[in-house]
């Protein structure tokens, strides 16, 4: 049974609750604010990056992950920006792999360097990766990605599987003028390849929002437009969401369709993370403001129980949900300064 006793604190168990009543035990973790990218949904083609001494050190990233830790957090999934541009990304596979309590490390990845990391990564620890691929067709993805080769994407999963990191899951970002023709043709690799390929409408943030709003294709006319292109998707985990998915598959396909609707369909009531952004922050909800400083606590010297008691008070005043339904976006910062 778990006793809570002041905000947020759960003697019996050390778990991480909100006022909610949700468990939270999943952490995004940004490893840097760079990317080898520009995606014209995600980022500026200027976009200016921290200085490296803003971001958190291996050492000091390390910290607050057993401050996790002892809050029961069991699942890391590293992102950025692109994880694959933070120094010694293996190393730090390695040492979260071996805190106690680790049951699961995933990343989330453009899959541009890929090819050269997936080995050493699963050999660190890290079980699974989901690659982001908008579109298949070079020139289309060259021009929403401004400086990628869907034939690096490709290296890339391939190595993935190749070493064992399976299911692969695709990420496809659906933006009005750029992939929207393009999703049928991801689809059908569903046939082939034993694949969970996701398609995700676009969210807004800060300075991007007046483009990612515009543009914004909506489920509902994603699946119209498989539907229209092969035939009608069956519904699997009998409607139940797959993470933040609901899945489906195309009759005879081996790999399976999801689609995520964060601006549709919000899935908050099963919301089960937070944040840690590569600048030492505790980002409570992706798409609210309200964050928590843990930098400073540790430059100047806080312990592992010190950050795992910040967060834990912090964690119970998690906000239900998002409003975007009511006009509310960030404001602080864009989602490759985030964590997505
Ligand atoms: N660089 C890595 C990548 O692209 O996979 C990891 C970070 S990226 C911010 C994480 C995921 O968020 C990617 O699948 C990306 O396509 C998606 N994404 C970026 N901006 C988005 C937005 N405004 N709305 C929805 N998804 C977005
Ligand atoms: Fe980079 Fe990922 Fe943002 Fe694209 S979506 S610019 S790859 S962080």
């Amino acid at each position: 049974m778990t006793t809570i006793t002041r905000a947020g604190e759960s003697v019996m168990t050390g778990r991480a609750l909100d006022a909610f009543g949700r468990h939270i035990h999943y952490l995004r973790v940004s490893l840097t604010d760079k990317c080898n990218l520009r995606c014209v949904y995600c980022m500026p083609e200027q976009m200016v990056f921290r200085p490296s001494e803003e971001l958190l050190t291996d050492d000091e990233l390390l910290l607050v992950l057993r401050a996790a830790n002892l809050l029961g957090f069991d699942k890391y999934r590293l992102t950025g920006g692109e994880p694959t541009v933070r120094p010694n990304l293996a190393g730090i596979v390695a040492r979260i792999a071996a805190l106690p309590g680790t049951r699961e490390i995933a990343m989330t990845t453009n899959g541009i360097r890929l090819a050269q990391l997936a080995g050493p990564l699963k050999e660190a620890g890290l079980r699974r990766v989901n690659v982001s691929l908008d579109s298949l067709d070079e020139a289309k993805f060259h021009r929403m990605t401004r400086w990628g080769h869907v034939r690096d994407v490709l290296a890339g999963i391939e190595a993935a599987e190749a070493v064992g990191m399976t299911p692969v899951k695709i990420n496809c970002v659906v933006i009005r003028g750029f992939n929207e023709d393009d999703i049928v043709s991801l689809a059908r690799l569903t046939y082939e390849r034993d694949w969970q390929v996701r398609f995700l409408e676009v969210m807004p943030f800060a300075d991007v929002a007046e483009f990612q709003q515009a543009n914004i294709v909506t489920t509902r006319e994603m699946i119209e437009r498989i539907e229209a292109g092969l035939g009608a998707l069956v519904e699997l985990n009998d409607g139940k969401l797959d993470g933040e998915a609901k899945i489906y598959r195309l009759p005879g396909a081996r790999g399976e369709i999801g689609f995520i609707s964060p601006v549709s369909a919000p899935f908050c009531a099963s919301c089960n993370r937070v944040r840690l952004t590569a600048d030492g922050t505790l980002r409570l909800c992706l798409l609210k403001d309200g964050e928590l400083d843990l930098k400073t606590p540790v430059r100047r010297g806080a312990s592992a129980d010190d950050l795992a008691d910040l967060m834990r008070q912090a964690i119970w005043h998690k906000p239900w949900g998002h409003d975007l339904a009511h006009g509310v976006i960030p404001l602080n910062r864009i989602m490759s300064e985030i964590g997505g």
